[in-house]
C-alpha cells in the first residue's frame, strides 16, 4: 500500500433528478468503480447519497454527478456535507425510498432513442434487432405513457404487457441497462406495429411496407409517442399538395423529419447550436434556414425562408426513415383546426380521409402531446412551442409560494401550471380553447398535472379576460381562492421568474402581441409596462386604432390596413382608397364599410395591438391580405424583409410614451404607390419598431432606476424585432431579458401567472 489516502464520509443531496431514468444505478456503479460504501436512495427532497472513502474519490463522485448522470436524468443541483466517519466497510448499495413525507415524485420528459439501443436496433444478431419499441433507462417514452405516480409499470400504458422471462431479468438487474426500465419489452412480449389499409403489396415487416408506400408517394398515417402524424415524401409536390387539400391546411409550414443530420444538412443550412438542438434527446422540431435548391417540395413551407425540421426520436421512426431513405413531412394527424389524434378509433376514424393507410401499434398514449418546436434567437435556443421531450421539467419559481396553485393560462395556445414551493409545472402546449376537444384537454391537463405532482391547489389564477375558456374553467372551481392577472403583466412576469429576479426585480417590459384585455377595457398589445412580478404600471403603448369587426380583423389583415390608414388621416379627411395591392382582393364596398366602421368606431374598439400594426403593413404592401392561419400577414411580411436594407421609418414616440405609427403608415402607403418593393417596406417598418422600442425602453429604464428590459409577448417571436432590439438595447448597456425555455407567445402565460400569483402571496 502506497501513502494512506484522507477519508471522508459525505452528505450529497442531488436535486432536479427525475424517476425512472437510471440515475440511482448509476450512482450505485460510479460509488463502486471508485471504491466508496454507502447507499444512495429517493427522499422527499430528491435523491440522498451518503459515501465514505478516500476523499478524491468522493471529490470524484461529485464532481461526475451532473456530467456522467444519464441523459434524462437533469441534474439541477449537488449539495456536499461533511458526516463522521463510519468506518468498516459494507459496500455500496440501494436502499429504500424515506417513506416519510410525500415523495418528489418528479416525471421524467420522453427521450429519444440513445445510442446503445440504436446500435441493438441495427443489430440482426441482438434480439430486439428492427424491434420498434426498444428503449432502457436513458431513454423512451415516459410523460406519454404515464397515467400516474409512483412511475411504475402498472401506472403507464404498458400495464397491459407482461414482461416475458428475458426481459424481467432485465429489469430486475442492477447492472443492466433496463434495470426498472418501466417501458422494457422486446418482439416477444411487447407492443406491435400494424399496417392497416393501403394497397400496397405487405412484403416484409409493417414498417418496411409503410416505407415502400411511402417511397411511392403515399399519406400515411403515423402513430407515434404523443400523436399521430401524417407522413409523406417531403420531396414530391403532388403527395404534399394532395396532404394539404386532404388536411384543408392551405399555407401553413408542415414539419420535416430527416433520416439523420447528414440528411438535415443537405436541406438546411445548420449552426453548431441548432446541430445540437436537433440531436438534443428531447427532438424537437428546429426552425432553420432553407438551403437553396434543397430537394423540398414548394408545398412543404410556402412563402418561408425556414423549414421545420427534426430528427427520429422514436425506434419506429429511425426504421421509417431508414427504410424511407428520404425526408418525410410529418405534420400532425388533424384536420386544420383540431387537436391532434392520439386515440386509436379516434385518429382512425378522423384520418381515415386524410390517409391512404395507417401505421398503428397496440401501445396507448395517454397524454395528447405535440412536437415541441423551437428556434435559435439572439443566439439562444428558444422554445417556440413546449411539449414533447420538454414537458413535464420542473421550472423554478424564484419566489416561493405560500400556498399550492393552479394557473389556467391564456386562450389560444393554452398551458396550465401547476405549483408548489418553489417548483412550478407547466403542461404541454394544449391548443386553441376555441374548440371544444381542446377543453376537455385542458380539464384532463388538469387533472393530470395535480396528480403527477400531488398539487392540491388553494389558489386558482386565471387572465383578467372575463370570455377566456381557461377563465371560465378557473371561475367554475369552488372551494378556492382566485386571483385574475392581467394578460400583459402576465407576459413580463414569466420571464422575469425564467430569469430566476426575485420578487421585487424591477424591469421595464415591452410586450407586443396580438391582445389581451387592458385594464382600461381596451384590447391591449403594444405595451410598455414598468413594474416587477408583483405589479405593474402600464407607461406607454402603441397608438390605438380601430379593430374593425373584433376578432375577424386578425383574421383579415387588409382591414387593418384600412384602419391604419383611417387613423393616419385626419378626422375631417376623405376616406382612404385602398392600395392598389388590395383593390383586386377587397370589393369597393367591403372596403368603405370598414373604413367607416374604423372612422366612427361601430363595431370596432380600440386596439394597441401590434401584431394588428405589422399586419396592416403586410396587407398595405400586398404581402398577405387574409389570413389561413394565426400570425400569418406578419410571418410572411418578416420572411420576405431585405436583410441587407437599413433604412427605418419614422416612429416617434411622445413625452407620455405613445408610439406614434401614423407617420409610418403614411410612409408606407407612400412607398408602396411609389413602386417601392415589400421587401423593402418590410425591412423599414421592422427597423422602426426595434429602434423605437429600443431607445423608448432606454429612456424608461433610466427614469425608473433599472437596467433591466423584458420583450415579450407573441410578436417577439419575429426574430428582426427581437435581434434588433436586443442588439439596441445591450449597446445601450441593458440587460434585455427574453422567453427561452418558455415560449414568449401566451404558451408562457399560465407560469407568468404562477409567478404573480407567487410573488404577491396569492393576493394579486
Ligand atoms: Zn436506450
Ligand atoms: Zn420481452
Ligand atoms: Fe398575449
Amino acid at each position: 500500500m502506497g501513502a494512506v489516502a484522507t477519508s471522508r464520509r459525505a452528505r450529497i443531496r442531488v436535486q432536479g433528478v427525475v424517476q425512472g431514468v437510471g440515475f440511482r444505478p448509476f450512482v450505485l456503479r460510479r460509488a463502486r468503480e471508485l471504491g466508496l460504501s454507502g447507499f444512495v436512495r429517493n427522499d422527499t427532497r430528491g435523491v440522498l447519497i451518503e459515501a465514505e472513502g478516500a476523499a478524491e474519490a468522493i471529490d470524484q463522485l461529485v464532481a461526475d454527478l451532473p456530467v456522467l448522470a444519464p441523459p434524462l436524468a437533469r441534474v439541477a443541483s449537488v449539495a456536499v456535507d461533511d458526516l463522521e466517519l463510519r468506518g468498516g466497510d459494507d459496500g455500496f448499495t440501494i436502499t429504500a425510498s424515506d417513506p416519510a413525507g410525500e415523495p418528489l415524485a418528479f416525471v421524467s420528459a420522453d427521450g429519444a432513442t440513445c445510442d446503445a439501443c440504436l446500435a441493438e436496433l441495427r443489430d440482426p444478431g441482438d434480439r430486439r434487432h428492427r424491434y420498434p419499441f426498444i428503449n432502457c433507462t436513458d431513454c423512451g417514452p415516459r410523460f406519454t405513457i404515464i397515467r400516474g405516480v409512483p412511475y411504475d409499470r402498472p401506472l403507464t400504458t404498458m400495464a397491459a404487457f407482461t414482461m416475458c422471462a428475458p426481459c424481467l431479468a432485465e429489469y430486475h438487474d442492477p447492472s443492466d441497462r433496463r434495470f426498472h426500465a418501466q417501458p422494457n419489452a422486446c418482439p416477444d412480449c411487447g407492443p406491435r406495429v400494424r399496417l392497416l389499409g393501403g394497397s400496397g403489396g405487405a412484403s416484409g415487416d409493417a414498417v418496411s411496407a409503410a416505407a415502400a408506400l411511402l417511397r411511392d408517394g403515399a399519406i400515411l398515417a403515423v402513430k407515434g409517442l404523443g400523436g399521430y402524424h401524417l407522413a409523406c415524401r417531403a420531396d414530391d409536390q403532388r403527395a404534399v399538395a394532395r396532404l394539404r387539400a386532404r388536411k384543408h391546411r392551405e399555407d401553413k409550414p408542415f414539419a420535416l423529419m430527416a433520416p439523420d443530420v447528414r440528411g438535415a444538412a443537405a436541406i438546411a443550412v445548420l449552426s453548431a447550436a441548432e446541430t445540437a438542438l436537433l440531436e438534443s434527446v428531447a427532438r424537437p422540431i428546429v426552425l432553420v434556414r432553407r438551403r437553396e435548391h434543397a430537394r423540398v417540395a414548394a408545398a412543404v413551407a410556402p412563402a418561408s425562408r425556414d423549414l421545420g425540421v427534426m430528427l427520429p426520436y422514436t425506434p419506429l421512426h429511425h426504421l421509417l426513415l431508414a427504410d424511407a431513405g428520404t425526408p418525410l413531412v410529418l405534420t400532425s394527424g388533424n384536420h386544420s383546426d383540431e387537436p391532434i389524434a392520439y386515440r386509436d378509433a379516434d385518429a382512425q376514424t378522423r384520418l381515415a380521409a386524410i390517409a391512404d393507410g395507417l401505421l398503428v401499434h397496440d401501445r396507448p398514449i395517454h397524454i395528447r402531446t405535440d412536437d415541441s418546436v423551437v428556434r435559435v434567437a439572439a443566439g439562444h435556443p428558444t422554445v417556440l412551442r413546449r411539449a414533447r421531450g420538454l414537458v413535464p421539467e420542473r421550472l423554478a419559481l424564484p419566489t416561493a409560494t405560500a400556498r399550492p396553485l393552479l394557473a389556467c393560462g391564456a386562450h389560444l395556445k393554452s398551458t396550465i401550471c401547476v405549483a408548489k414551493g418553489t417548483s412550478a409545472w407547466v403542461s404541454h402546449h394544449i391548443g386553441d380553447l376555441d374548440d371544444a376537444a381542446t377543453r376537455l384537454s385542458l380539464a384532463e391537463a388538469v387533472a393530470h398535472f395535480e396528480a403527477l405532482f400531488a398539487v392540491v391547489p388553494e389558489v386558482v389564477v386565471h387572465d383578467e379576460h372575463p370570455d377566456y375558456a381557461s377563465t371560465r374553467f378557473a371561475l367554475d372551481l369552488e372551494g378556492v381562492e382566485h386571483l385574475a392577472v392581467q394578460h400583459h403583466h402576465a407576459h413580463m412576469a414569466a420571464v422575469l421568474a425564467e430569469h430566476g429576479c426575485a420578487a421585487d426585480h424591477r424591469a421595464v417590459a415591452a410586450i407586443y402581441d396580438g391582445s389581451g384585455l387592458g385594464r382600461d377595457g381596451t384590447t391591449w398589445g403594444g405595451e410598455l409596462l414598468v413594474g416587477d412580478q408583483r405589479g405593474f404600471e402600464r407607461v406607454g403603448h402603441l397608438h390605438p386604432v380601430a379593430l374593425p369587426g373584433g376578432d375577424r380583423a386578425a383574421r383579415q389583415p387588409w382591414r387593418m390596413a384600412a384602419a391604419w390608414l383611417v387613423a393616419a388621416n385626419g378626422p375631417e379627411d376623405a376616406l382612404p382608397d385602398p392600395p392598389a395591392a388590395l383593390r383586386d382582393i377587397v370589393p369597393a364596398g367591403d372596403w368603405k364599410t370598414i373604413c367607416e366602421m374604423a372612422r366612427r368606431g361601430f363595431s370596432a374598439p380600440p386596439t394597441t395591438s401590434m401584431g394588428r400594426l405589422l399586419d396592416a403593413v403586410s396587407a398595405l404592401c400586398g404581402v398577405r391580405a387574409v389570413c389561413t392561419y394565426e400570425g400569418q400577414a406578419a410571418i410572411e411580411l418578416e420572411a420576405l424583409a431585405d436583410r441587407s436594407h437599413r433604412g427605418a421609418y419614422d416612429l416617434p414616440v411622445s413625452e407620455d410614451g405613445v408610439l406614434d405609427a401614423r407617420p409610418l403608415i403614411r410612409a408606407v402607403a407612400a412607398d408602396v404607390a411609389d413602386g417601392v418593393g415589400p421587401a423593402i417596406v418590410s425591412a423599414r417598418a421592422h427597423h422602426a419598431v426595434a429602434q423605437a422600442t429600443a431607445r423608448t425602453c432606454a429612456q424608461l429604464a433610466g427614469r425608473h432606476a433599472t437596467r433591466t428590459v423584458v420583450l415579450s409577448g407573441g410578436v417577439f417571436q419575429n426574430r428582426i424585432l427581437l435581434e434588433e432590439t436586443v442588439a439596441a438595447l445591450e449597446q445601450a448597456g441593458l440587460q434585455a431579458l427574453v422567453a427561452q425555455r418558455l415560449p414568449a407567445n401566451d404558451g408562457g402565460i399560465s407560469f407568468g401567472q404562477a409567478a404573480v400569483a407567487a410573488a404577491t402571496g396569492g393576493r394579486g
